[in-house]
């Protein structure tokens, strides 16, 4: 059998890893996966990791969840994949059905991508599109939230404002309007969340007053900013969004990919404000993190504005080979299924207490400025100054101790920067979530002792 070492060995003669600079590997292991259970990662020296951030946020159920895997090995005996131009199959037809029934209403119609960041280009092209087949041949530009993320692809890049991913690629990049984050790390000392959002809304309402005969749509992720390391926000800043959007004729796009299905503790984090967005992007945990897919719903009105003589080039001629691919909407229709008759959104509510129960302690650390949660996330930002929060240098990549600490005690906890989070699967147990706590802490001490 083989052992890490021989399989790191054959990796790194032949692959190129995402988000990684390569050379990194001469000095932190790389770490093949043989088996997954659960939560757990099984490496193929027999050690196991939690894994905390479920797999870059896909997997809410576990690791080879048997429900999922049946599911998935029926559809494989019946039909793999056929085009879905023309032609259609059961198993995306149920999905698009219960997804228009599940999401905020007034969400009618459903367009698939394979991936997050394709999705989003579409979400972007259909809004566009849309204002040029109404004859609003001006609306040709996008706003966007400071500190958001919406994927690599150039025009979700474009609309993202995480300058580690962006900054290199500027000149490719499409011109958009930038209003200032939400994000309530920034509040005032005293201020409660939802002041600081009704304050950070101001200029906002200001670029749509000033500009919506220009804007297309304004894209945001609701309540938390993950890429952005975990910054969150209160739902008030929707609802705003909602009505200004209302006012000036602007589509809102709610990009859920990373928080929707139960991330934040509702179903999708726009039922927290109450809103329906004109485009709701869906991927990551849609297929249980088992498949590539992507669904894009939007209303029906917008869907009747392509919806003409083919003569008329008003249709939205956009495709993906894979597109609505079979395995990956029967990995879905389970994962929905597993949602209705486990309760899981009831669980995940004693599941987040406890989560803030076991990262209380955090506050008090002299290098933590602070502890933030928003139903299944929770992250620990490290600074070199609690008083002022001044951050630590990057360079010192502090949060990399905390992951390599953590990988010696059974845990996946990869942070971003210098915030360690916390985005388990949602079949993580107390005592798991206690062991995840402990390392971290451990971690976040080692890692600032000097
Ligand atoms: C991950 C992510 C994307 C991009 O999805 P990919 O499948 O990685 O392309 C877009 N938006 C948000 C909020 C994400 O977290």
């Amino acid at each position: 059998m083989s052992s890490n070492q021989e399989i790191v060995a054959r990796d790194l003669s032949v692959l190129w890893h995402p988000c990684t600079q390569m050379k990194d590997h001469e000095h932190l292991p790389l770490i093949p996966i043989r088996r997954g259970d659960g939560v757990w990662l099984e490496d193929f020296d027999g050690n196991r990791y939690i894994d905390a951030v479920s797999s870059w946020w896909v997997n809410i159920l576990g690791h080879g969840n048997p429900r999922i895997n049946r599911a998935v090995h029926e559809q494989l005996d019946k039909l793999e994949h056929v085009i879905l131009a023309g032609f259609t199959h059961e198993p995306v037809v149920a999905l698009s059905e219960q997804l228009v029934a599940m999401t905020p209403p007034g969400l009618d119609r459903v367009f698939y991508a394979d991936n997050g960041s394709s999705g989003i280009e579409v979400a972007l092209k259909m809004s566009f599109h849309y204002w040029q087949n109404m004859g609003h041949t001006r609306k040709q530009r996008f706003v966007t939230l400071g500190n958001s993320y919406h994927g690599e692809t150039l025009a979700a890049l474009a609309v993202g404002d995480v300058a580690l991913y962006k900054s290199t690629y500027k000149p490719l990049l499409m011109d958009v309007f930038t209003a200032p984050s939400p994000d309530c790390y920034h509040r005032a000392e005293g201020e409660s969340w939802e002041a600081y959002c009704r304050r950070q809304f101001v200029e906002m309402k200001k670029i749509l007053a000033e500009h919506h005969e220009e804007i297309c749509a304004v894209i945001v992720e609701p309540l938390v900013q993950c890429a952005g390391n975990m910054r969150m926000y209160h739902p008030v800043y929707l609802k705003l969004l909602r009505e200004a959007c209302d006012k000036y004729g602007v589509h809102l796009i709610a990009d859920e990919i990373a928080v929707g299905f139960g991330r934040t503790g509702t179903l999708f984090a726009c039922e927290q404000a109450g809103i329906t967005p004109d485009f709701l992007a869906l991927s990551k945990a849609l297929t249980g993190g088992y498949l590539p897919l992507c669904a894009v719903l939007t209303r029906n009105e917008i869907y009747q504005a392509f919806y003409d003589d083919y003569n008329t080039m008003r249709a939205f001629l956009h495709s993906h080979s894979f597109t609505g691919n079979p395995l990956a909407c029967a990995a879905a229709l389970a994962t929905l299924e597993i949602f209705e008759t486990d309760n899981l959104i009831e669980r995940n509510r004693e599941l987040a207490a406890h989560m803030s129960r076991a990262l209380e302690r955090f506050n008090d650390h002299p290098h933590v400025a602070e502890v933030r949660q928003t139903g299944m996330i929770a992250a620990v930002e490290m600074v070199k100054d609690k008083r002022t929060r001044e951050p630590y240098d990057w360079q010192e990549r502090r949060g990399l101790r905390v992951y390599q600490h953590a990988l010696k005690h059974q845990a996946l906890l990869r942070p971003l920067g210098n915030v360690t989070y916390f985005m388990p699967p949602y079949v993580i147990t107390p005592e798991q979530i206690d062991h995840l706590a402990d390392v971290a802490w451990e971690g976040i001490n080692l890692a600032t002792k000097d």
